[in-house]
């Protein structure tokens, strides 16, 4: 596809900028521009066109199925949108007085409110701006009452091998040493290989429950009394709380804080990059520490992002909250697991699931046998999977599954699309079998197939360079 810049041609136009309505200033000398802008020039058909096609090109959750597992893919309903495109809520200035923003305020209060309540916590602060940078928040929370007591000693944070690996990673950004312990045969955490690691040196733990091959610990009770003996604090990795909302509380698994992906569970859109929002919430022993705006100046507060974090985040979810209201939010839950487990039931016979029990709101597929047998790996059949329109799952994650595929279909998806997206699992089991270089060359129908995906990141060419 061309880029706009190669469709200009020299004085066309389009109109669709009103007439300029101020009056006319002239750049002092030395600072005007030596080369007139190079601006495409197109007429306004050329440039909907352009941008229809290029809209055309991507893969969305409303183009069609996006079972990226750990994402949490679903449907956010429009009315979420509404609500944050409101003026009251889009013209509001972060230095406006108290008393000229109190709807605000309440809007933050009574989410804080709400998700205390689904979370089992007692504070909440929204200033995190994703998932990673509450977990940093609330790691540094544990760290900030361990030192307050003097308890300087506490070195480790341990974290499952089945982690999201932002948990390592957060723990070392605050300055912790990372503990793995991995995981028994039935995917969950090791009791007797935890009990090993505990001690005084035991700043902490990081876990996610459901975890991330989307089976409930059903020995959190213990594994939490086991930290908490040892003088070390729970955190909850709740990016993905698709599974337990209304249904179980983290408070009550026996976690101290918590942080909660706003833009996964509760309606905001990403994929794109943000804006997102990590909700922090914590019990109340943990609440003096956490962190302040800058506008409370008070020193010996973190302070992680400017204000109130990314509000209109938490105006849909809000939003999403009260639409769904206390029955809806359980069951939204209830049907994204029902949904996991369907799915699974329907492709298992041919892809084998890694750990064959019921699983919570995603699950995961073990390719090795598969990859044995055909030499299609998980990577193949990702690629394969858009050629049919169905953006691919998660794959090589969690790392303790090494030809890992992880699906999370979502709450929001019908029993039709799951049946169709099982009917293309089959129908690619088999390819693998009949034609399997056809599967390691696919996609077949993208726009890009298999990019250099280390360069692509490592050196992205990102501008546009006239020729
Ligand atoms: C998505 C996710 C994160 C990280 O969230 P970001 O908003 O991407 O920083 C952490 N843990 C788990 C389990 C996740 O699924």
């Amino acid at each position: 596809m061309k880029l706009i810049f190669e469709k200009s041609v020299p004085g066309r136009r389009c109109d669709i900028l009103g007439k300029c309505d101020v009056d006319y200033v002239s750049v002092p000398e030395g600072f005007a521009r030596q080369m007139p802008l190079a601006l495409p020039e197109v007429s306004e058909v050329d440039l909907s066109r352009h941008y229809t096609a290029l809209n055309q090109q991507v893969h969305g959750v409303n183009c069609g199925f996006y079972p990226l597992g750990s994402c949490t893919m679903k449907y956010n309903p429009r009315i979420d949108e509404d609500m944050a495109a409101l003026e009251g809520f889009t013209g509001i200035h972060p230095l406006a007085p108290e008393s000229a923003v109190q709807g605000c305020r309440e809007v933050l209060d009574t989410a804080s409110r709400y998700l205390c309540e689904i979370s089992g916590m007692d504070a909440m602060t929204f200033q995190p701006a994703a998932g990673a940078h509450g977990e940093f928040t609330g790691v540094l929370l544990i760290k900030q009452y361990h030192d307050s007591r003097g308890d300087t000693g506490r070195r480790k944070i341990i974290i499952p091998d089945s982690a999201h690996g932002t948990n390592p990673a957060t723990a070392a950004m605050c300055g912790y040493q990372v503990v793995n312990v991995p995981s028994a045969p039935d995917g969950c955490v090791d009791i007797e290989a935890l009990k090993a690691v505990l001690g005084e040196d035991t700043a902490g733990l990081m876990l996610t429950n459901p975890n991330t091959v989307g089976l409930f610990d059903e020995n959190i009770l213990e594994i939490t009394r086991l930290v908490h003996q040892a003088g070390g604090l729970c955190y909850y990795d709740g990016a993905n709380l698709n599974a337990v909302m209304g249904v179980v509380r983290p408070g009550d698994m026996g976690f101290d804080c918590i942080h909660m992906n706003l833009h996964k569970t509760f309606a905001t859109p990403h994929g794109g990059g943000g804006p997102g929002a990590g909700a922090v919430g914590c019990k109340a022993f943990l609440a003096e520490f956490l962190p302040r705006s800058a506008l409370a100046e008070e020193p010996g507060h973190i302070q992680v992002r400017s204000f109130q974090g990314n509000f209109l985040v938490v105006v849909r979810a809000l939003t999403y909250l009260m639409s769904l209201g206390r029955e809806g939010i359980p069951e939204a839950a209830q049907n994204a697991v029902l949904n996991a487990n369907y799915l699974m039931e329907k492709i298992k016979g041919t892809f084998q699931p890694a750990y064959d029990r019921v699983c919570m709101h995603e699950f995961v597929l073990d390719l090795g046998p598969y990859k044995k047998a055909t030499g299609v790996s998980a990577l193949d059949v990702a690629k394969s999977l858009i050629d049919y329109g169905m953006h691919p799952p998660t794959m090589y994650f969690p790392l303790i599954v090494h030809e890992a595929l992880m699906l999370e279909p979502t709450e929001t998806e019908s029993k039709e699309t799951l049946d169709w997206a099982a009917e293309i699992f089959r129908q690619l089991y088999d390819l693998g079998h009949k034609d399997p270089d056809y599967m390691r060359a696919a996609p077949h129908h993208a726009q890009i197939g298999r990019p250099d995906e280390v360069r692509a990141s490592r050196s992205p060419v990102l501008r546009w360079e006239e020729a």
